[in-house]
């Protein structure tokens, strides 16, 4: 530990050493600064990819009554037999009940939907059936229960429909209009920034000058986030140049979230973490054990950005978050993500997206995990955790393009992340777990 007074203008982020650490390691670090952002209420229509904020059980059972399966005829099933004949007392289309009753050789005309009228056990389709004005006859032996569809038989009342921290998606959005609730309480919206650092990069539209890029990275990362819920407040490119980073920095960090790609490694022209402590940020990880991604960073800002020789001291700071952690609305999470585009993709996934979802009141973090046959053997004879990306197809995975952190075109034709642990060998037709996120 370095015995340096609280009163020099020296930045937190200068005073750490700063190791490489593991995946496991940064994750929990990231993971324990997180706390779930305030819920609020939205209007169900909004609620897609949220998170809820609280249990939801049925106040109603579904079917709320019994009704017809089948356009047809609501009849008793026990006055019914192949070719009989019954006769028509009424018609019960799907809405208000007309609170018909049905007896012995009777039959109500009935729509799909339609309350069972009184006295009524099954329904024959109108195909099983002949119609001869007022009465019709029976081609089709009947059963009891035949095409009804019984008060409760999908949903209890009372049954858990929704729990919290679980991901809104098409199918609960109309569970819970079926319940009819107009809004749903969910986590907080998190908002985001995106900053591509980089001289060689050329917004998509422009004209390339020799030796320049398209940056790629601005969509790919606004595309994750938006994978995660979030759309991007801003998008912008920075040159690497460490005055206008401090201002792109100052403009992101009202966010939530501040993720820069690019300029957070270890060259004369990475200048992320430097503008970073400029600010007074806390750099909490710099370099995790992982391939693609290892030069990523995580720190945090304060919003109010002070400027070094204002900013408070490191007592100050150490007082003020004291217990607390990260208070919402007051910090912005900075993640610093390697500019070769697989190494963003995949340090956005294993450490921006969880965050992210956290904030957002999920429970879940982790991606889907799905049982794979390997198509190939391989091996990791590195000294970090290899994600490599292949494809998923009918239950196998084949590794698919350049495993190398700049292929992007690789990474396009992927659907699927294998982790292979340092030092472990991996044979044809294994069963592994691979990691999805589309
Ligand atoms: P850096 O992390 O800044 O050292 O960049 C590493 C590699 O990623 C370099 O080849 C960059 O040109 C490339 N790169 C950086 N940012 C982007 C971006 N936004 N889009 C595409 N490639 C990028
Ligand atoms: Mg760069």
């Amino acid at each position: 530990m370095l015995a340096i007074s609280s009163e020099l203008p020296i930045v937190d982020c200068q005073l750490i050493r700063f190791g490489v650490i593991s995946e496991e390691e940064a994750r929990r670090r990231i993971l324990e600064t997180v706390r779930p952002l305030d819920k609020r209420a939205v209007p169900l229509a909004g609620a897609l990819n949220c998170f809820a904020a609280h249990d939801y059980f049925a106040g109603l059972p579904l079917p709320a009554f019994d009704n017809s399966a089948m356009d047809g005829y609501a009849v008793v099933a026990s006055s019914c037999r192949k070719d009989g004949q019954l006769r028509l007392i009424g018609e019960q289309p799907a809405g208000p009940d007309r609170k018909l009753r049905v007896g012995d050789g009777e039959a109500v005309r009935i729509f799909t939907g339609a309350p069972v009228p009184q006295g009524a056990d099954a329904i024959v389709m109108q195909e099983d059936v002949t119609r001869h004005g007022t009465d019709i006859s029976l081609n089709v032996d009947v059963e009891a229960g035949e095409f009804v569809r019984r008060r409760g038989c999908d949903l209890a009342e009372g049954q858990m429909i929704l729990a919290r921290g679980e991901r809104i998606r098409a199918a609960t959005v109309a569970l819970l209009a079926s319940q009819g609730f107009a809004n749903v309480i969910v986590g907080g919206k998190a908002t985001a920034a995106v900053i591509s650092t980089g001289d060689e990069l050329v917004k998509p539209g422009e004209e390339l000058q020799a030796g320049q890029i398209y940056d790629s990275n601005s969509a790919l990362l606004s595309a994750l986030l938006h994978g995660c819920g979030v759309s991007a407040a801003t998008v912008e490119h920075c040159r690497d140049d460490r005055q206008s980073l401090g201002n792109a920095i100052k403009r992101g960090i009202k966010n939530h979230v501040l993720i820069i790609s690019g300029g957070v490694s270890v060259g004369e022209h990475d200048l992320v973490k430097e503008a970073l402590c400029d600010l007074g940020a806390k750099i909490e990880i710099w370099r995790v054990a992982v391939k693609p991604g290892k030069p990523f960073l995580f720190g945090r800002v304060e919003q109010d950005t002070p400027s070094p020789k204002s900013s408070p001291s490191r007592r100050e700071r150490r007082t003020r978050s004291a217990g607390e952690g990260f208070v919402s609305g007051s910090e912005c999470l900075v993640f610093g993500l390697p500019g070769n585009p697989v190494s963003a993709f995949v340090t956005f996934l294993q450490f921006v997206r969880p965050a992210v979802l956290r904030m957002m009141g999920a429970t879940n973090l982790d991606l889907p995990q799905v049982p794979a046959k390997l198509g190939v053997g391989l091996t990791n004879d590195g000294d970090r955790p290899h994600y490599i990306r292949g494809r998923l197809e009918h239950g196998k995975f084949t590794p698919i393009g350049r495993q190398e952190s700049h292929a992007l075109f690789g990474l396009s034709q992927a659907n699927a992340l294998l982790r292979i642990p340092v030092g472990e060998s991996l044979k044809t037709d294994e069963i592994v777990d691979v990691q999805i996120w589309d």
